[in-house]
């Protein structure tokens, strides 16, 4: 494991049966505050894609967070791709499957300029059905999903399988 991983495993705090039973939230507040190592995550993921992408998307609401300062600090532009209802038209909508029914995200239209290299943040990659959904509407909207980058990937929920051909990668897997 790198050092920034541990760095990254030692401020994520795990919060059990959050938000509901059996659950175990993984709270990444601790790091957030932690200004040092939070620059270090930002660091770290801007200097890997550096040169390969146009643009950041962040997935609302966790993902905004890295990925607006991973934008600023690669000196691009941040999209948001947010909950249904939450952008104002025109948009595009993507459906896409939870454990117990259907969640709904959006981007605008107008988001991306034709073949845009985009980069998609999370913070945490489980089933892999809202990085799935993204990349769908990054790619409806016109851009092109370079790599799908995640603070923590919970491997033994195999979300990858969800995103085949796709570069996926984590600064911390369990
Ligand atoms: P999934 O679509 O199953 O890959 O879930 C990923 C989304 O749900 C991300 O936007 C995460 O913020 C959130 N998420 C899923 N599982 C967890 C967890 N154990 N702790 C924190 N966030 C999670």
């Amino acid at each position: 494991m790198t050092g920034l991983a541990d760095l990254v495993r030692s401020r994520m705090r795990e919060v059990p049966d959050f938000p509901k039973p059996g659950v175990q939230f993984k709270d990444f507040s601790p790091l957030l505050a932690d200004a040092p190592v939070f620059a270090a995550l930002v660091d770290d993921v801007a200097t890997r894609y550096s040169g390969r992408v146009d643009v950041v998307a962040g997935i609302e609401a966790r993902g905004f967070i890295l990925g607006a300062a991973t934008a600023y600090r690669m000196g691009l532009g941040f999209v948001q791709v947010r909950k249904v209802g939450k952008l104002p038209p025109e948009t595009y909508a993507v459906d896409y499957e939870l454990e117990y029914g259907t969640a709904t995200l959006e981007v605008s239209s107008h988001a991306f300029g034709p073949g845009q290299r985009v980069l998609v943040v999370d913070d945490v990659l489980a089933t892999g059905g809202t990085a799935a959904a993204t990349c769908e509407l990054v790619e409806r909207a016109g851009g092109v999903v370079t790599a799908i980058e995640c603070i923590l990937e919970l491997s033994f929920l195999h979300g990858r399988d969800r995103l085949p051909g796709r570069e996926v990668s984590a600064v911390v897997t369990v």
